[in-house]
């Protein structure tokens, strides 16, 4: 979920992946889908569930995605256009929730993937490790994975947190819009100055069982407390380059640099107001029309009410090229290692025109193959950079393993 709900007046398009092609006025669609269908996208953030919750669709039998959904901008028909073979499904819960009741919402949300994948068997495959991506997406199933976002999901609680890895969870974000005891975000005034002590216990113990610590939503000091105590990669699920876009959410050349001593990768996101400077400008027009009418801009649910102030003031274009720039820049930066993609499709009411959905994939491919990219640097981009984190995070939980074991059984019985 990203911070971007402002009911969208501007260009929210009807395009399709087939009609924005012509936009983008490239000839490598093609290539860009059979480039995509044989080394699929592999996707760091989608709001997918939480727009099912919102539906009503939490205590019923999850809706059949194998058909076009209206509400939403995710469903199989859609995803297999776009060539996606693995996702992260987000299990976000709204940061104004604190203590049970975030931990409550958020296993309502891991229940509510894992019925989803439950009920469509043969589109969808619960993935816990970077095997079980590979073997899902060989089976020509979309490999789901699922990503806490914020913490306060886990409410302060190591217990919380390691029991939500054992459900499936392999990712935390670890703010969202709001701070939280531990750990100060990039969108509210900062307290801490980065991490507390706990926040960095908490960023150890979730690389020593497997859990990849997700700076996506962070302030610039959390991300560098979290960097220097990190002993794995560390990922960004969805966030642009603010080099490019000054937005809080976004990551700072001096952390980008970092992360090719770290192993970790930025999955570039497509919210208008993360890689367009224009957008970006509206959008600190919106939260001060926000703060003069009273209304808590971090809160998401709130901004509906921003709805008549977007109707006069409509959101300026953002393009598949703006998302392209924040990819070379990211890679340019951070290094080709070190980039991949993270569309928050379903977490914001807003898009880049010709990537309004999850179909809209090969659109950006092919501008990146217009751009000189070749096949294997797309390839990076769209799956081996996050599947790469994803192994060496299982594995150093693996070896973390053997060390405890070791441990064990050099201590006497009791
Ligand atoms: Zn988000």
């Amino acid at each position: 979920m990203s911070e971007s709900s402002v009911p969208a007046q501007s260009p929210r398009t009807s395009s399709t992946a087939a009609q924005s092609t012509a936009a983008s006025s490239t000839t490598n669609i093609e290539s860009a889908r059979a480039l995509l269908a044989s080394t699929p996208v592999f996707d760091g953030h989608n709001d997918l569930p939480w727009a099912l919750r919102e539906a009503g669709e939490s205590q019923a039998v999850p809706v059949n995605i194998d058909e076009p959904v209206p509400f939403t901008q995710t469903d199989l028909p859609r995803l297999r256009a776009g060539g996606v073979g693995a996702q992260f499904w987000s299990v976000y819960v709204p940061a104004e929730l604190e203590g049970d009741a975030a931990v409550a919402a958020t296993l309502e949300q891991i229940d509510l993937v894992r019925r989803l994948i439950a009920r469509h068997p043969a589109a969808l495959g619960l993935a816990l490790t970077a095997d079980d991506v590979q073997q899902t997406v060989a089976a020509g199933k979309i490999a789901s994975l699922m990503g806490a976002e914020g913490g306060h999901s886990i409410a302060a609680s190591l217990g919380v947190l390691r029991a939500m890895y054992a459900l499936g969870v392999r990712y935390m974000t670890l703010t969202h819009n709001r701070n939280i005891p531990w750990a100060d975000s990039a969108t509210d005034e900062p307290v801490l100055g980065g991490l507390s002590d706990f926040g960095r216990t908490v960023v150890t113990e979730m690389q020593q069982i497997g859990m990849l610590v997700d700076l996506s939503h962070v302030s610039a000091d959390t991300m560098n407390d979290a960097i220097d105590v990190a002993s794995a990669p560390v990922i960004f699920s969805h966030s642009s380059a603010r080099a490019l876009t000054n937005h809080p959410r976004n990551v700072p050349d001096a952390v980008l640099e970092r992360l090719p001593a770290n192993g970790g990768v930025a999955m570039v996101t497509f919210v208008p107001h993360f890689v367009s400077a224009a957008c970006r400008e509206w959008d600190l027009a919106a939260a001060a029309e926000a703060e003069r009418r009273g209304i808590d801009y971090r809160t998401i649910s709130d901004r509906a009410r921003l709805a008549d102030w977007a109707q006069q003031h409509p959101m300026p274009v953002a393009t598949v090229r703006d998302v392209a720039d924040h990819v070379d820049h990211v890679r340019a930066v951070a290094g080709l290692d070190h980039v991949g993609i993270g569309g928050d499709f379903d977490g914001t009411t807003q898009l880049p025109v010709g990537l309004t959905d999850v179909s809209c994939y090969p659109v950006l491919f092919a501008e990146l193959l217009d751009r000189g990219w070749s096949t294997a640097d797309c390839g990076k981009l769209a799956f081996g950079n996050i599947l790469r984190v994803l192994r060496h995070a299982t594995d150093a939980a693996d070896a973390a393993d053997a060390a405890d074991a070791a441990l064990r059984r050099s201590q006497p019985d009791r």
